[in-house]
């Protein structure tokens, strides 16, 4: 450790061992192993992320998702997140929270930085292209989620539809569809949650699914979550793209969506056929008119910036064992596929510096 990082004279990236690529939940734990370890933030490492202010996706999501609402939102490592009022939008309780993370453990988040590239540099070291000049590092740690990668499924006439098509990235809450038809797409929670509270306000609400929710009774206890999180994990291992772990472990059934459910709020239909300029139709003749075709068909895994270092396979994900790039050893996913998930974050940040300082020490790769 201890590379100075002080741009040089000669006007070239700056050096550091370790750049940490996002600060939300995943970054900010690696950051503070890293910490832990001996690395001193902003010589030894440098943790870069483009959004405005602390809080990782968080900040983003809409007023609506109160902290009552998040289920299993696990503190970060170090600090518990306590006596915070369900009430209020998680996107401030846990804005505030990052921002008393970072300022406690001093790991001078460096915002609003865009990560655009990381690339072979010289002497066997990874060059960061950012916004605000390039690094030159040993090691990278991508913890850069999902949110910035909203997936939109194409469906035949979707752009000649009349009315407003938003994804759940663009989601403001309920109270701008007072009245109007909408037509919810995708079976995760973020659908369900969207109907739940657009129903009491819309004229009219219809729940679209490629296949039957899987609605989960009971309680979810630890060992439902590490299968769920073998599951993703076996896929990345494959090179596959993953699949969000919320997915395969099913829609708990609240109080308020057994209420839906009595309701008829989340009777589902099958995938519609077509979209009609008023609405969506199905090939048996059915159609349904709407004003809003609301898009919760999720997210994917934002790693355009490591495109130039090829490690994508040939079933489209990129193959990683623990949090390491099989095809590149410097490069660590933490927050990626198995560990996607608030607890998985916090593991995934430990087991990457972990790696990371026997790769600096000059040791061979973990297994496992
Ligand atoms: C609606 C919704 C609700 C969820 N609820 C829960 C829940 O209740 N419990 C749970 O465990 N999980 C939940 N999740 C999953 C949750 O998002 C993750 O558990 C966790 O918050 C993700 O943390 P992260 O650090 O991987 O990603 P993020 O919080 O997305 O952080 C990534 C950071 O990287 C930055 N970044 C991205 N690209 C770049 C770049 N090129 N250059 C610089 N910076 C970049 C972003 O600005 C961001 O700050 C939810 C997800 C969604 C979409």
């Amino acid at each position: 450790m201890g590379t100075p990082d002080a741009r040089p004279l000669s006007g070239g990236p700056r050096t550091t061992d370790v750049v940490v690529i996002g600060a939300g939940q995943a970054g900010l734990s690696a950051a503070y192993h890293l910490r832990r370890s001996g690395f001193e933030p902003g010589r030894d490492f440098v943790v870069l992320d483009h959004a405005p202010a602390p809080g990782g996706a968080w900040q983003f999501r809409w007023p609506t998702l109160t902290y009552a609402k998040v289920h299993g939102m696990h503190a970060l490592p170090g600090m518990e997140l306590t006596g915070a009022d369900p009430e209020r939008p998680s996107s401030e309780v846990i804005g505030e929270y990052f921002t008393r993370y970072e300022e406690t453990f001093d790991l001078r988040v460096r915002r609003p930085v865009d990560v655009r590239a990381v690339r072979e540099g010289a002497g066997g070291r990874l060059t960061v292209e950012t916004s605000a000049g390039d690094w030159s590092a040993r090691a990278v740690i991508s913890a850069t989620g999902t949110w910035d990668r909203p997936f939109w499924p194409r469906h035949p006439g979707q752009e000649t539809f009349r009315g407003r098509q938003l994804h759940t990235a663009q989601y403001p809450g309920p109270e701008e569809f007072a009245g109007q038809r909408v037509v919810v797409v995708g079976g995760g929670t973020s659908g369900v949650q969207h109907l739940l509270e657009i129903a009491p306000y819309a004229a009219e609400t219809t729940w679209v699914t490629r296949r039957e929710p899987a609605f989960r009774e009971g309680p979810f206890d630890e060992s439902d979550g590490r299968a769920a999180v073998a599951l993703v994990d076996e896929r990345v291992r494959r090179g596959l793209p993953p699949q969000s772990v919320v997915s395969v472990t099913g829609l708990p059934v609240t109080e308020a969506v057994r209420r839906g459910r009595e309701d008829g709020v989340l009777n589902r239909l099958p995938m519609f056929d077509r979209i009609t300029p008023d609405g969506v139709a199905w090939d048996d003749g059915r159609r349904i008119d709407a004003d809003v075709i609301l898009w919760a068909t999720g997210f994917r895994a934002s790693v355009a910036h490591l495109a130039p270092l090829r490690l994508r396979e040939p079933g489209g994900g990129i193959r990683v064992e623990n949090t390491r790039a099989v095809r590149d050893r410097r490069v660590h996913l933490v927050g990626y596929g198995p560990s996607a998930s608030t607890i998985g974050a916090n593991r995934a940040g430990r087991a990457a510096v972990r790696e990371i300082r026997q790769l600096l020490a000059g040791r061979p790769a973990l297994v496992g």
